[in-house]
């Protein structure tokens, strides 16, 4: 579903990604992790042109996105994105937040948007708020909502940049839980996480990055359990 052939990202003179090559499949859970300031974000900005690769190309569904000209809209409807900090609209409802981009992208009808909003709100537990608005919300719901907005453009992939690090840590489990169920119907995604459980649990592939490169990947229980590259090993040794 994606391929990345050696993506490099410059910020002015600092080269944050070094040439990374890695090949999703549908259904995988691909967890990433890695020191902070390994270039984490930066690969998955990059993945749906939030950020511009400055060298190397990605595929996805078959099309180069850094070769050809890309409908960046149609781009992110395909490849949703989780962010650390919710990133809802503070002055909408609940409804609104979700409902916006697909009437507005998807040309979707008032109805047919809030029938698909109320289905997801019901899945995430969270039917009952859909006229509140964000910041009467806890933070674990306030990411849930964020999850049901990214679903409710059928996204064929879900990145997810640390969705659960601005979380109190009685909330992570609800937000965990949430992305379980999508990972166990089948949902591709691409997780940058801190919760070595998650990925242990979840993930179908460990990838471990440091100074813009991945240095190590496996099955999570592989890594985990024998890491080979010493850098791997420093990192693990401090987060397990
Ligand atoms: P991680 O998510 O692994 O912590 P990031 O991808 O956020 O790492 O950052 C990697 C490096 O890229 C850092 O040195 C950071 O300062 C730099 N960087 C990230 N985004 C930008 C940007 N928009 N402009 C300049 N430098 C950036
Ligand atoms: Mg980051």
């Amino acid at each position: 579903m994606i391929k990345v052939m050696d993506l490099h990202k410059t910020f002015g003179k600092n080269e944050v990604l070094r040439g990374i090559d890695m090949e999703i499949a549908k259904g995988e859970v691909v967890v990433v992790i890695g020191p902070s300031g390994s270039g984490k974000s930066t690969f998955l900005r990059c993945l749906n042109l939030l950020e511009t690769p400055t060298g190397g190309d990605i595929e996805f569904e078959g099309t180069s996105l850094v070769k050809s000209k890309q409908d960046l809209n149609r781009l992110r409807q395909r490849m949703g994105m989780v962010f650390q900090q919710f990133n809802l609209f503070p002055h909408m409802s609940v409804m609104d937040n979700i409902t916006l981009a697909p009437k507005k992208l998807k040309n979707l009808s008032n109805e047919k948007a809030q029938k698909i909003a109320a289905d997801l709100l019901q899945r995430i537990g969270l039917a009952d708020k859909a006229g509140s608005y964000p910041g009467q919300l806890s933070g674990g719901q306030k990411q849930r909502i964020a999850i049901a907005r990214a679903l409710a453009m059928s996204p064929a992939v879900l990145l997810f940049d640390e969705p659960t690090s601005a979380l109190d840590p009685e909330m992570v489990g609800e937000v965990l839980d949430v992305m379980k169920e999508l990972a166990a119907e089948g949902m591709t995604m691409v997780v940058v996480t801190h919760e070595m459980g998650f990925a242990r649990e979840v993930g179908t592939r460990l990838v471990f990055m440091d100074g813009g490169k991945v240095v190590e990947q496996g099955k999570p229980e592989e890594v985990f359990a024998s890491p080979q590259h010493p850098r791997t090993k420093e990192f693990l040794s401090k987060v397990l």
